[in-house]
């Protein structure tokens, strides 16, 4: 039998949360090891474009957010990953929703290109027009987890339970006195009713063509620049299933539901891709389908995991908006979440992290709109 192995940190789940965590923990000299069932990047985060694109429109606290998370990823990726990411920008074909007047509300830089302008630049351009955002880039999500997990000890498993035994976790053979949990859309191992997931299912495809495509194209769907390994990255589809109670146990492409639509879904984007770009000598070299795990405010949520039903047995007037301060809440001790990053797993992972490990090893503040006190107070009072 092996012997048992005793960590600062274990990590549950090896996506852009989990293994961004996993960084920032060990790069503080901590002692890391990350677990998960699917191997890495075997949930949301293998099937991601993975484009990372400003969010325009009028300033609002989300879009800020949205933006600082993307300054600072890129700068992170192009630092630490330079061979994993293509920075070469996004054009943001017009739309009712895209118009040059709405674009005007921000100070994000961006240049107008007509439809002449674009088949000059490319004459597989479709009759489109739009706008050019230079701070966007494209990267491949597996090669980047499996790079920020180096030097932490990585193990398959599915974890059923978490026993606390004199201050120490225990899963498996590993003991750990912190606990991360960066499920994603699967079932969290504590309670955490506040933390309502929705799974969005989702496909994207990797094709290869010989059509040159100068920088990543979005409208409904992206198509990506033409990546270092001469693929080119096509997604992503969108399906909810929000009348049915969810409980992902496992990835989508072992879900029933899910599995049974990938043919109408690759037909689905390359026909969407065709109206923006003529790609030639189209081979799908593979698709990737994966959840991602939304909440109904769109930001995602990190801080210390908190004990809902005990923290309402202890102050059930919260219920009736009583303000208790977050020091006096119960939490499930020594665990921490970072989760619901949406759409936008590779933009917010770095940034999150780095914002979640610095409360978790030096108590920095986590801003309120992405905490999980925000939350629980919120949906106490609301129930
Ligand atoms: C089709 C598609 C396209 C996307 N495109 C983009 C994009 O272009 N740009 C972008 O930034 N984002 C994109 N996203 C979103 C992005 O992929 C997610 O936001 C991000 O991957 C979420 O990361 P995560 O670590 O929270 O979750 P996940 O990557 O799902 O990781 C959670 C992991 O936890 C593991 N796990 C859960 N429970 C257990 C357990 N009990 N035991 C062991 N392991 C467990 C799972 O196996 C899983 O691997 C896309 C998502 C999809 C589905």
């Amino acid at each position: 039998m092996s012997p048992m192995k005793t960590y600062d940190y274990l990590i549950i789940g090896a996506g852009s949360a989990g293994c961004n965590t996993a960084y920032f923990l060990k790069q503080s000299g901590k002692k890391v090891a990350v677990v998960d069932r699917e191997g890495i990047a075997g949930g949301a985060s293998g099937a991601a474009g993975a484009f990372l694109s400003p969010l325009p429109g009028k300033t609002n606290l989300y879009n800020t957010f949205v933006n600082n998370a993307l300054d600072f990823s890129i700068d992170f990726y192009q630092r630490l990953f330079p061979e994993d990411i293509d920075a070469k920008g996004v054009l943001r074909v017009k739309n009712d929703n895209f118009t040059e007047e709405k674009l005007q509300t921000n100070s994000i830089g961006h240049q107008y290109y007509s439809s002449q302008e674009l088949q000059k630049i490319s004459e597989n351009f479709k009759e489109i027009d739009g706008y050019f955002y230079a701070d966007a880039a494209v990267l491949d999500p597996l090669k980047i987890c499996k790079k920020l997990i180096e030097g932490c000890d990585f193990y398959i498993e599915n974890v059923e339970t978490l026993t606390f035994e004199d201050g120490l976790y225990k899963v498996g053979e590993i003991k750990a006195k912190h606990i991360v949990l960066a499920q994603g859309a699967s079932s969290s191992l504590v309670e955490l009713p506040y933390m309502k997931i929705s799974p969005i299912f989702g496909l994207r495809i990797d094709v290869k063509t010989t059509t040159k495509i100068p920088f990543n194209i979005h409208k409904s769907i992206s198509i990506s620049t033409n990546k270092s390994d001469g693929t080119v990255a096509i997604g992503a589809t969108h399906q909810r299933h929000d009348n049915e109670a969810m409980t992902c146990l496992t990835t989508c492409d072992k879900c029933e539901y899910y599995v049974n639509s990938e043919e109408g879904q690759i037909q689905t984007l390359l026909s969407q891709a065709e109206e923006l770009i003529r790609l030639e000598n189209v081979e799908v070299l593979k698709t990737y389908k994966g959840a991602r795990a939304t909440i109904k405010s769109y930001f995602p949520v990190i801080g210390r995991a908190i004990d809902h039903e005990n923290s309402l047995k202890k102050y059930p007037s919260i219920k009736k908006g009583t303000k208790i301060p977050p020091e006096k809440l119960q939490y499930h001790e020594n665990i921490y979440v970072i989760n619901a990053l949406g759409s936008r797993g590779f933009v917010f992972g770095p940034y999150l992290a780095k914002i979640l490990s610095q409360n978790i090893l030096h108590a920095d503040k986590i801003p309120q709109e992405l905490s999980t006190e925000k939350l629980f107070y919120k949906t106490a009072r609301t129930k």
